[in-house]
This record gives C-alpha cells, sequence and structure tokens, in this order.
C-alpha cells in the first residue's frame, strides 16, 4: 500500500459514471435510514414528496429541500440541547463537539458515535496520505484539544497509518517551536496563521527552520491555505510544503484535500460526500468555473444526518482533470473562498477579505494586518488597512504607499487607507483568525443606502 499515492486507490480513480453510480447508492441509503430514524427530516422528506425509492440520479437529489444552519440552530434552541435531528440515543454517543462559534449566533451542537469517529478518521487519511505522509513521519499538532473539533480527526489518523503523534495541547508558542525541533517532527498541523506565528518565534528565538525536520505541513481552519501569497510565505519560512484541507464541525472531519501535486486547490472526497455549488440568491447549481456557495450531503455522518447542507462556504468547482496527480475527484480551485457572507460592501464596491489578504501577503515586510471598516463623519464609510512591519531597516512608507495603491487598483479605484501601527499590536490566533474589524455605524449600510 505504502507504493500508492493514493489512501483508496479505486474510489480516487473512479471514472465520473462510476462516482455518480456510488454516489446514488449511497444517498438512497442514507434517506432510507433519515427517514426510519428521525421523525424531523421525515416530515421534511415528505413534505417534498421525496422518498429513498424515488432516487433514481443524481439530478433527483434536487427535490431535496435544503437545510440552514439558521434550522438547525432553531432546532436546537426549541428542543435543546440537540434538536430534533439526532438518529441515535443521546446515552449512545462517545463525543460531544460544538461549532467555533461566530459572535452572536448560537454554536452548534454535535454528538457522535465510535462509528462516526472511525469514518472521522478515514476522512483525514485521504488527506494525510494523499500529501505525502506515511507510517514513517512524526507528526505534530499545534492545537488545543478541546470542544473545538479542529485536528481531533486528524489525530486519528495519523495514528490508525501508523505515524507517531505529538499532541501539542496546552503549550506556548515557544514550547511548541522547541518541540517540533527536538522530537524532529516531520509535518506540522495547524492554522495558516498559526504556522506563521511560529515561523516568527522560531525567528526570535535563532531557530532556523528551513533546515530543520519539518517536511510537510498540513493546514486547515482558514481559507487560507490556499491563497498562493499565504500558502508561499508559510512554505518559505518553515522551508516545507504546506496542503491545504477543509472540514467543519457538523461533519467532525475534512471533506476536501490538497494532493502532493498541489494544483492550486483541493480535491472533493466524492465516495463519501455529495457537494453541489448553488447561486447563494436563487438556490440553482451553477457550472464549473463559477463562483458559489458549497452545498454538503455527507454519507459518513452516524449520529445526525447531514444532507443537502448550505454551509454558506465561497467556492468554485473545477474538474479533475485540471490537476495531474490522476484523481478523478474534482477540485475547489483556491479551497475554501470565504465566507458568502464575508463580503463587505465599502461605497458601492463588493471587498472579499481574502482578496485583500492575497494582495498583503505579497509583502513579505508585512508580518500582520487587520482590515478595519468604520464610519467617517457619521455617514462615509471608509476602509483601512493596519499593518505591522516589524523590520526598522525596511521602508515602510514606500511599502505602504505601494500596498494602497495595489489594493486600490484591485477594487474598482476604491480609496484604501494603509496604516503602520506598533508591532505586535494586532490580535494573533491560533484557530480562525478574525482579521476583519467591522466598526460602521450601520455595518454595509451607508453603501447599500447610496445606492439605493
Ligand atoms: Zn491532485
Amino acid at each position: 500500500m505504502t507504493e500508492s499515492p493514493y489512501w483508496n486507490p479505486r474510489h480516487e480513480t473512479m471514472s465520473r459514471a462510476e462516482i455518480e453510480a456510488l454516489q446514488v447508492r449511497k444517498l438512497r441509503k442514507l434517506l432510507d435510514w433519515t427517514e426510519a430514524q428521525v421523525p424531523y427530516h421525515s416530515k421534511r422528506l415528505q413534505d417534498a414528496g421525496v422518498t429513498a425509492d424515488s432516487i433514481n440520479s443524481l439530478d433527483d437529489l434536487r427535490r431535496i429541500p435544503f437545510m440552514t444552519r439558521e434550522e438547525w440552530m432553531d432546532g436546537q434552541l426549541e428542543q435543546p440541547p440537540y434538536g430534533p435531528i439526532l438518529a441515535a440515543p443521546e446515552e449512545s454517543a462517545i463525543r460531544y463537539h460544538l461549532t467555533s462559534g461566530t459572535t452572536g449566533k448560537t454554536p452548534i451542537r454535535v454528538l457522535d458515535s465510535m462509528k462516526d469517529w472511525e469514518w472521522i478518521a478515514e476522512m483525514w487519511c485521504y488527506g494525510f496520505w494523499g500529501f505525502g505522509i506515511r507510517p514513517g513521519d512524526t507528526v505534530f499538532f499545534a492545537f488545543s484539544y478541546g470542544t473545538f473539533v479542529g485536528f481531533w480527526g486528524a489525530h486519528y489518523a495519523c495514528e490508525k497509518m501508523g505515524c507517531l503523534v505529538l499532541p501539542g495541547g496546552n503549550m506556548t508558542t515557544e514550547g511548541r517551536v522547541k518541540q517540533i525541533l527536538d522530537m524532529n517532527a516531520t509535518v506540522v498541523c495547524s492554522t495558516p496563521t498559526y504556522a506563521l506565528r511560529m515561523a516568527q518565534e522560531a525567528r526570535n528565538l535563532g531557530i532556523d527552520l528551513v533546515n530543520g525536520p519539518v517536511k510537510r505541513l498540513i493546514l486547515s481552519g482558514e481559507p487560507a491555505g490556499s491563497i498562493p501569497a499565504t500558502k508561499k510565505l508559510i512554505e518559505d519560512q518553515w522551508g516545507a510544503k504546506a496542503g491545504d484541507t477543509a472540514g467543519m464541525t457538523e461533519l467532525g472531519t475534512i471533506m476536501m484535500f490538497e494532493c502532493e501535486q498541489q494544483p492550486g486547490g483541493t480535491h472533493i472526497i466524492e465516495d463519501h460526500y455529495i457537494e453541489e455549488v448553488i447561486d447563494p440568491q436563487t438556490g440553482d447549481p451553477v457550472a464549473y468555473g463559477e463562483p458559489g456557495e458549497r452545498v454538503v450531503t455527507s454519507f459518513g455522518r452516524g449520529f445526525i444526518p447531514v444532507i443537502r447542507y448550505r454551509t454558506r462556504d465561497l467556492v468554485l468547482k473545477i474538474p479533475a482533470a485540471n490537476c495531474s496527480c490522476g484523481r478523478t475527484f474534482d477540485i475547489y480551485e483556491g479551497g475554501i473562498r470565504g465566507r458568502v457572507d464575508d463580503m463587505k460592501l465599502v461605497r458601492g464596491t463588493n471587498v472579499y477579505p481574502r482578496a485583500v489578504e492575497a494582495i498583503v501577503r505579497e509583502y513579505d515586510s508585512i508580518d500582520e494586518f487587520q482590515i478595519h471598516l468604520y464610519t467617517a463623519e457619521g455617514i462615509r464609510d471608509e476602509i483601512e488597512v493596519l499593518v505591522e512591519i516589524p523590520d526598522p531597516a525596511s521602508d515602510s512608507d514606500r511599502i505602504a504607499a505601494e500596498l494602497q495603491t495595489s489594493l486600490s487598483e484591485a477594487h474598482e479605484g476604491l480609496r484604501f487607507a494603509v496604516r503602520q501601527v506598533d508591532n505586535e499590536s494586532l490580535p494573533r490566533f491560533e484557530l480562525k483568525a478574525k482579521r476583519v474589524l467591522d466598526e460602521r455605524e450601520i455595518a454595509g449600510g451607508a453603501g447599500e443606502r447610496k445606492q439605493a
């Protein structure tokens, strides 16, 4: 098995027709089970006139109603603590997890069975194996082992593959960097932001990561793992290859991973999921190459059926043939490109934080940044980018001016301010970075009002 570049050689190289036939078979099974176990879903399916038997092709999938996060949250509030969505008695669960939580939103609570966890690890195995990690590797997890699901499944995947696991929870950044070196870790798992944070700490400590033992980084938790400039920065600072993955608490694991060929995107694990891309406004499917919202159907969940779940993740799907690895799993070019809701409207121009990050990361001398939106003079939306430029030898005025021009040019001439702030004054994140501070009196409102 060590010879194959694929974790599941048969499934990862199936023809499109075979993949779709497999998905239809699994979908019927999923609906059968859901109808029998979850009255809440059974009623939703019945209302839509869908039965397992009536699914004959993937087109029939579109007759199934979407499930939104709001519906999931409402269900939890009405029927605490889990809502009406469990397919098995609470007592048979072995693990509890919680979404990392966005301000003002009720976190989603998730229960799992032992079978879920076998599947969760299996999904990560596709990703780790596909990125070239093998039983001889020593894998360090820069991850706080808590109720946020994060890299939990990846930890078990590494054990399953036979790697040596170094669980780096509850440690300082300095402690983590030193242990990575002391234990000759060949693989490091973290968020993209924290990979940069560790590299910065290594520089402060006078540690040379580039000539160190780490050969691969597995990134997750933020879109930046597929932003070319950020990825390059991480790879240069670590002297290692960085592979992107993406998952979600509602699934407990990843649904896509970057292969060793690094095609500039992530392969979708299509034998275990159906991933649709829709227009977030109309709900209609969009074609290959067009941006839209991810909708996921999972075949692996054993405790909570996930069927046509609207993720609000912004993606762009391209055919598998765009990668040379031989996998037949389609690709999300650029991984997860942010959230459908991330877009900010500033004086009539759309600003995606990811696009801003891609430009800021072109500047090696900028260590950390933040996008700040505010209302000037009570009426006008303003956008500024705060930057830290730690090296006193760099010409920070010139860098700020150049960055200002590039940002403006990429946004239809929208005026950006770029302001240098004190070193290490901006927040650092171990989990999901929040680099947008929107302090406008009416967020996005001033621009919308003017347009109306
Ligand atoms: Zn590939």
